[in-house]
């Protein structure tokens, strides 16, 4: 018996900068008792750009386990911010749908994180719940917590040791990167919650929350390509931590006050830059219509990596 292992890498930037040192193991169960949601299921959530601003490396179900981002990639799933669990951890959900096999699930699970107990050489102390990184105290793993089937949190862990030394576990294969060119952030003219998650990532990798805050209200109706995860205020619009980055990283072609306000003059600052740099033809008028072109201009150039700061 030996799990099936499935790569489905997503380009999806949805990680933490740097190198995971890959210290332990983060297990997780879904919450998701729906039928169907399962393993893939959920690694396809993770390529489409999980709208929940949360991933994990491995989902795993009865029939198999698939992999979404390399073990190297420091993931959001622990609840800690960048505190270890993020980090330096490998996170697994374990999917708890009811159309499928829990036991059968369970021993997937444990063979599967045996593998990585071999490549990574973990002790018992390395297998770690959610729960123990959670900064709310989240019960998760659920059903091992609550000991589902008789199968408890220490015995799942015996389990994995079992396994691993069980002497018949083959190192799994190195996964590939996904090689679509396209695969960060979709070109649509729309300034979303993806598009603030890559900008983030570039010029606020502390706080990456796909949120852009503060924003004075005057700017929503005059730009409809600014979609998902703006915060509009009529009062208390005190800019963007994301917005002021950019401001200054658009130096003199920005002619505006540094107020983190996506403004008309934020806009065009953006158009010149994005003209000077081949990703935008258009007139520097300050709007963001739907489908804009200047959006579609910066998310080409993100994909392209020539947005750096
Ligand atoms: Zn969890």
């Amino acid at each position: 018996m030996s799990v099936k292992v499935v790569d489905q890498i997503t380009s999806k930037r949805r990680y933490y900068p740097g190198t995971n040192p890959c210290l332990g193991a983060t297990v997780h169960m879904t919450g998701n008792t729906n039928k169907g949601a399962d393993a893939q299921a959920h690694a396809n959530l993770q390529s489409r750009g999980n709208v929940r601003v949360a991933s994990w490396h491995v989902s795993i179900d009865d029939k198999a386990a698939f992999q979404s981002y390399l073990d190297s990639r420091k993931c959001w799933h622990a609840g800690d911010g960048t505190g270890p669990g993020n980090t330096t951890t490998i996170a697994y959900e374990l999917c708890v749908n009811s159309d499928g096999d829990y036991v059968k699930m369970v021993h997937n699970a444990a063979e599967r994180i045996a593998m990585d107990v071999v490549e990574y050489g973990w002790t018992r102390d390395d297998i770690y719940q959610h729960n123990e990184f959670s900064s709310w105290g989240k019960d998760c793993p659920r059903e091992l917590r609550g000991s589902k089937t008789d199968i408890s949190w220490s015995d799942f862990v015996d389990l994995i040791f079992m396994y691993a030394g069980a002497g018949d576990v083959k190192p799994k294969p190195e996964p590939k990167p996904d090689s679509k060119a396209d695969g960060r952030t979709d070109v649509d003219g729309y300034w979303g919650t993806d598009t603030t998650i890559e900008l983030q990532y570039i010029f606020n990798p502390d706080a990456i929350d796909g949120e852009v805050w503060r924003q004075n209200s005057v700017w929503r109706s005059m730009n409809p390509a600014l979609t998902w995860g703006w915060k509009w205020e009529s009062t208390n619009t005190g800019g963007s931590p994301l917005i002021y980055k950019m401001q200054d990283w658009l130096g003199s072609d920005y002619r505006g006050e540094r107020d983190g306000d996506i403004g008309p003059e934020f806009i065009k600052g953006l158009q010149r830059r994005l003209k000077q740099l081949g990703y935008y033809t258009g007139r520097i008028d300050g709007r963001l219509d739907k489908e804009s072109l200047t959006i579609q201009g910066l998310q080409r150039a993100i994909n392209d990596d020539k947005i750096t700061n």
